[in-house]
């Protein structure tokens, strides 16, 4: 459908990287000779334009061998669907949104979402797979592939909606609703299950998923949608992992007897110290971040215990033992230099891992939104943006999967107090709904199309590679 006179969709990302572009050409000029603006990329490094062909030659070109055209009647079945139910979203969005509720207490959230789901017909899992907020919603015409869907629902402690979960709890019910009603049109054969995922923010809700196989057991492939300032049809996300420290010394008086005791937060400040250094080497993607949590108790005594905790971020998955590895390295200088005892405890349920795009699939919903007036930065480019990361990573490494953003006509990054108010605007949700549009349409065209399907399996084991 096209955009209407009072909505033009946001091109936000196209308006972001055209200044980027700008101050990089500024400072390249002013302090870079020219040969050396473009070295080549060390391997270790994320895509970069250079290493990647014309891309947009490459994408008519895979549409013309895959014969994906766009089925006109199947868009009308889509839109049709999902434009019959965009008031009701609209008021279960508010709602969630009104009624913010924190990682796996999503109680509220997982009782609208799941009466309003078996209202229109699905089948419904309440409190799936050992998860009081967490919910399967089904619906099959018969034999067929299976999509999978994400809805996320829970917000941020003293913010509320600041990462517009709410519009990611409607877009995946949109899309269920939208693949639903191909099946029922009889254009398509499969199944799609919406999965209702807690605890996005605390990284649990899709762990579990994929720990349980709720993912691996039951879908092809995997798909969803999250709200931002700018449009990108791959979302790159990286992988987290965190860790908490603590140290163990001897308690004296700080004055009297101070070579009586043993300093835990001298072993906390040696440990700050050591990776501040170690910063200097690391890769420019790497991240590491975190608090003081207990510094000790008094002025006057001589710390006997302090306590930190750290998130370690980096591109890939397979990356992460190796940042694990130096954190772990520069915890134990410490507790050598002061003779403090010294604990770690990596994040018991595993590391959150990076967000793999599928392709074949990124290129379908690219196509749909480009049609409807998107604009989208390079992939080159949105491989250099992100630095947040999700749970559907996870999930990402078990079927092909695809988590676009799409831009909420918000300058505003996510986890601000002015994302929560961008986030229950008329403008975010006719952004959702176009998003879960395109996202039913990619959905659709997976389960048509077989030579489509045969390349996303082929993208997929660039995983393995
Ligand atoms: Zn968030
Ligand atoms: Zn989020």
């Amino acid at each position: 459908m096209a955009p209407t006179d009072d909505y033009a969709p946001s091109s936000c990302f196209g308006n972001f990287f055209s200044f980027k572009k700008k101050q990089q050409s500024t400072r390249s000029s002013r302090s870079v000779p020219a040969a050396r603006t473009q070295p080549a990329a060390p391997s270790y490094y994320p895509a970069t334009s250079e290493k990647l062909p014309a891309y947009d030659e490459c994408v008519s070109k895979a549409f013309e061998q895959l014969d994906v055209k766009g089925d006109s009647e199947v868009e009308r079945i889509v839109a049709n669907a999902i434009d019959n139910v965009s008031d009701e979203l609209r008021t279960i969005s508010l709602d969630l949104h009104e009624h913010m509720e924190t990682g796996m207490k999503e109680f509220h959230a997982h009782k609208v979402l799941t009466d309003y789901l078996e209202s229109k017909g699905f089948i419904v899992t309440r409190h799936a797979y050992g998860m009081e907020t967490a919910f399967t919603a089904e619906y099959s015409n018969g034999p067929g592939k299976r999509i999978g869907l994400c809805s996320e629902y829970d917000g941020l402690p003293g913010l509320g909606q600041a990462c517009g979960h709410n519009l990611i709890a409607i877009s995946g019910v949109a899309t269920a609703i939208g693949v639903k009603a191909v099946l029922e049109s009889g254009k398509a054969s499969g199944k799609v299950i919406l999965f209702g995922t807690p605890a996005e923010e605390l990284s649990i809700g899709k762990i579990i998923l994929v720990q349980k196989r709720a993912i691996q057991d039951n879908v092809d492939v995997a798909l969803m949608l999250h709200p931002a300032a700018y449009h990108a049809e791959r979302g790159a996300m990286i992988a987290i992992h965190d860790v908490r420290l603590e140290f163990f010394g001897k308690a004296s008086h700080a004055s009297a007897a101070p070579w009586e005791g043993i300093n835990a937060l001298d072993a906390m400040v040696q440990v700050w110290n050591s990776i501040s250094m170690m910063r200097q080497q690391l890769l420019p993607t790497d991240r590491v971040h975190g608090i003081v949590t207990d510094g000790g108790k008094a002025p006057n005594v001589i710390p006997d215990y302090t306590s930190a905790f750290f998130f370690v971020r980096t591109t890939k998955f397979n990356q992460i033992g190796r940042l694990m590895h130096k954190m772990e390295e520069c915890f134990k200088a410490a507790a050598l230099a002061t003779g403090c005892e010294v604990k770690w405890t990596w994040r018991e349920i595993g590391v959150t891992k990076d967000v793999v795009a599928n392709d074949p699939m990124a290129d379908v919903y690219q196509r749909y939104m480009e049609k409807h007036g998107i604009q989208f930065p390079t992939p080159a480019e949105q491989a250099a943006t992100g630095g947040g990361s999700t749970d559907f990573g996870n999930i990402s490494y078990e079927v092909p999967s695809l988590h676009p953003m799409f831009g909420i006509h918000t300058t505003a990054a996510n986890h601000t107090i002015q994302f929560v108010e961008a986030a229950k605007t008329e403008v975010a949700h006719k952004d959702a709904i176009l998003a879960s549009k395109g996202l039913t349409v990619t959905a659709v065209e997976v389960l048509r199309n077989d030579t489509l399907y045969e390349r996303i399996q082929a993208d997929f084991k660039k995983i393995k590679n």
